[in-house]
């Protein structure tokens, strides 16, 4: 299946490459043409995706075969990790004019102890695939239920029901071995690895829950898995407070000053037009060794936050973070400093973490999970203080401390 898989595989990375390749070409001649390079900037944006999408898969795949992957536990809101889902998913159903409904039925214990990327990445991947194998006006439903269980812990069944174009019998029975797809005319043009029923049941595996499928050709497709969640009694009430304190329309990274360093060019120019689209401003260094000498410098109020790319030349991140830590500048003990790097795997989270660094962001940054990281070092609301402050040890503390992994 491995070589099935690997044909299968320089086809998938291919298609998205070339159409990355050739539609950069077309776009170098419509310079003078806005909408057509609008137009274009969006298939580009979505071949990017999908390629990313790949890559992370074969990554996930190679990492859970080598029993290397763990989970990441912290605190978790299970309604707004579901909003989350819900966004996302409408958004592509919506495109492919489906109707997708989320129901809830008897949620009683919202704040559980979990892996919410890990989660996320189950329900995503059951999801998009309702989404990709349902036709045009089709249904899509995903049920969250709340089962009895105990004090301690919450047990919940989640449905995805669809009525797309369903499995057989026989496929069924492989449909969680990693590189299977089902051949049929139906999902010979549709984009896919045949690795995200694998990864999904590795990853349900590996939370000790359980994942069953029923589907018939022609009938649709129904995923259930249910998983058990420690219940968090000390539910993060000031977190929610903090995250309704901002105005709905500023970026928290409004106003931010940011000292980065990344070698690769492309990316600095990236990171610098996401961050200024914000409101925030950064300086950019190329390697360790300039933004530690930078830094040396940096006197309280002229940077809120580092970020710190791993791999560079002359001196990396992490060499770079220990000398911010240890350096004479005091404000090197309290800067937070945040990892960027294309490796999120958990050796380097805990590399980065021995290093001194706080918290990892995966590249490419998500603009997105910076606010949200971000949030979580603000020590002063910005309305009250006119400027926010950041801090290390603003709480709740940094997922690092509970982690024993994530992606
Ligand atoms: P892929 O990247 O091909 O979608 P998956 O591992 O996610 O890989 O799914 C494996 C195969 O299972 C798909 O290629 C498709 O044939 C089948 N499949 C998964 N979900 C559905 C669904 N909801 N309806 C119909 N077929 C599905």
């Amino acid at each position: 299946s491995k070589t099935d898989f690997l044909s299968n595989m320089s086809h998938d990375i291919r298609t998205p490459m070339n159409a990355i390749i050739g539609i950069t070409t077309l776009m170098k001649n419509e310079l003078h043409e806005p909408d057509k390079l609008a137009e274009h900037l969006e298939k580009l944006e979505i071949s990017g995706h999908l390629l990313l999408g790949i890559i992370n898969d074969i990554l996930d795949m190679s990492r859970i075969e080598s029993g290397k992957t763990t989970l990441n536990i912290e605190q978790m809101d299970l309604l707004q990790q579901i909003g989350q889902v819900e966004s996302v998913i409408s958004e592509q159903a919506h495109q492919r004019n489906q109707e997708f409904r989320v129901v809830t039925t008897s949620v009683q214990h919202e704040h559980v102890l979990a892996d919410p990327n890990r989660l996320n990445q189950i329900l995503m991947n059951i999801l998009s695939n309702s989404v990709k194998y349902t036709p045009a006006g089709g249904h899509i439903r995903l049920e969250v239920e709340e089962l009895p269980r105990d004090a301690h812990y919450a047990k919940y069944k989640f449905i995805v029901q669809d009525d797309g174009i369903g499995m057989s019998d026989a496929y069924l029975k492989t449909i969680f071995d990693p590189f299977t797809r089902e051949e049929k005319s139906g999902t010979n043009h549709v984009q896919g690895t045949g690795l995200g029923m694998a990864i999904t049941k590795s990853v349900v595996d590996l939370m000790g829950g359980v994942i069953s499928v029923e589907s018939a050709p022609g009938h649709g497709s129904r995923f259930e898995v249910v998983l058990e969640f420690p219940i968090d009694t000390e539910a993060a009430l000031v977190q929610k407070s903090e995250t309704d304190d901002a105005p709905a329309d500023t970026s928290l990274l409004c106003g931010m000053k940011f000292l980065c360093a990344e070698d690769n060019e492309i990316n600095s120019e990236i990171l610098q037009m996401l961050l200024e689209s914000k409101g925030a401003t950064c300086r950019i260094y190329p390697d360790g060794q300039q933004i530690v000498d930078a830094f040396a410098k940096v006197k309280p109020g002229d940077y809120d936050m580092i970020l710190m790319d791993v791999q560079m030349p002359v001196m990396d991140g992490l060499e770079a973070t220990r000398r911010i830590r240890s350096s004479e500048n005091p404000l090197g003990k309290t800067i937070p400093i945040l990892a960027m790097t294309a490796n999120a795997f958990l050796e380097d989270m805990q590399k980065s973490k021995e290093a001194g660094m706080d918290e990892h962001l995966s590249k490419p940054v998500d603009i997105a999970m910076l606010e949200q990281v971000v949030r979580r070092f603000r020590i002063t609301p910005p309305i009250n203080s006119g400027r926010s402050r950041f801090m290390r040890s603003a709480p709740p503390p940094s997922p690092f401390a509970a982690k024993t992994g994530a992606l």
